[in-house]
């Protein structure tokens, strides 16, 4: 199928991309790899696509006071070979080649895929584990959004018609950080049926802080918050038991919510090995 016409910009600044996103019925291009599908099934049809592509500096990976800081545009296959990203976000580094397929991780954005924040979607999940935040800049300037707030329900995040996703940040890997990722996909490089992020640091010879993002059973990435508090006691057994008042998998078209509610259990254990391992 073909798209319906569109009219084209392409920004040359942030500040030139919100001017363009000024026309209601406009829409940001990135990497191009979720909305020219939604176009091409004229699921969406926006009067204009303002293309972020020509903006310099948006594909930067940067350290700064202790935070790792990934501009929107940097690719996913920039970020699978960032030796920055190895060391100081290793979830993503973990979680990255489970993103499709290589052409697509080409193009792809980090920055589409947060903002797309569909909820199968492995980093939306790694940014909500490792208690990360959004840097967004619209009319009124510039904000930051904890990724605790900023994934709000089935394809809907705190950004606005107005905003562009400047970049993403989190918290840069300390020397007792644990973290720990598994997901089920019927092949590999297809969405996730279920899958967990999780990041923990250790003490002694158990965790605290540990965060469990699970993706692919419900609207958004979904903290279990009572399967941590479980982990954090060193208790597997009653963390993959307290998942049952954590998560409400519906059914979709890959399996049903008791099958996904199972596979979530399975894959805590996994995740819970890979946190108790210290880093190599
Ligand atoms: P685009 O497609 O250009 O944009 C997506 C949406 O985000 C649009 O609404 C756009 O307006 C908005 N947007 C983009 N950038 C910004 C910004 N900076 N600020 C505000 N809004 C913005 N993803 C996975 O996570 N896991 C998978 O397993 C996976 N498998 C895939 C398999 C196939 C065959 C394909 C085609 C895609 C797959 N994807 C998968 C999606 C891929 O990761 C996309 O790249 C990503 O979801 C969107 O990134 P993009 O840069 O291509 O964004």
């Amino acid at each position: 199928m073909k798209p319906a016409p569109f009219a084209y910009g392409k920004a040359r600044s942030v500040a030139h991309a919100i001017e363009l996103l000024a026309d209601d019925e406009a829409r940001l291009l990135a990497g191009g790899q979720s909305l020219i599908a939604t176009l091409n099934m004229r699921l969406s049809t926006p009067r204009m696509l303002v293309d972020l592509n020509g903006i310099g500096g948006l594909d930067a990976i940067a350290i700064k006071s202790g935070m790792i800081e990934i501009g929107a545009m940097v690719r996913h296959a920039k970020a699978e070979r960032s030796a920055d990203i190895a060391r100081h976000a290793p979830l993503l580094a973990k979680a990255l080649p489970h993103i499709g397929h290589p052409a697509i991780r080409n193009r792809g954005t980090i920055g589409g895929s947060i903002a797309f924040a569909d909820p199968a979607a492995e980093l939306p999940a790694c940014l909500v584990a490792l208690g990360g935040e959004v840097e967004i800049t619209g009319p009124q300037g510039s904000r930051s959004v904890k990724a605790d707030d900023f994934f709000k329900d089935l394809f809907e995040t705190a950004l606005t018609a107005r905003d562009v996703l400047t970049a993403i940040r989190t918290p840069a890997a300390a020397a007792d950080s644990r973290i720990g990722f598994a997901e089920f996909a019927r092949r590999h490089g297809d969405y996730a049926m279920v899958g967990l992020a999780a990041c923990a640091r250790a003490e002694g010879k158990g965790l605290k802080d540990v965060r469990l993002a699970y993706f692919g059973v419900g609207p958004t990435p979904l903290r279990a918050r009572n399967a941590e508090t479980s982990l954090a006691g060193g208790d597997i057994d009653t963390a993959v038991t307290a998942l049952g008042k954590d998560l409400t998998p519906p059914d979709d078209v890959q399996a049903t919510g008791a099958v996904k509610k199972h596979l979530a259990g399975v894959l805590l254990r996994r995740v819970a090995r890979q946190l108790m391992e210290p880093r190599s």
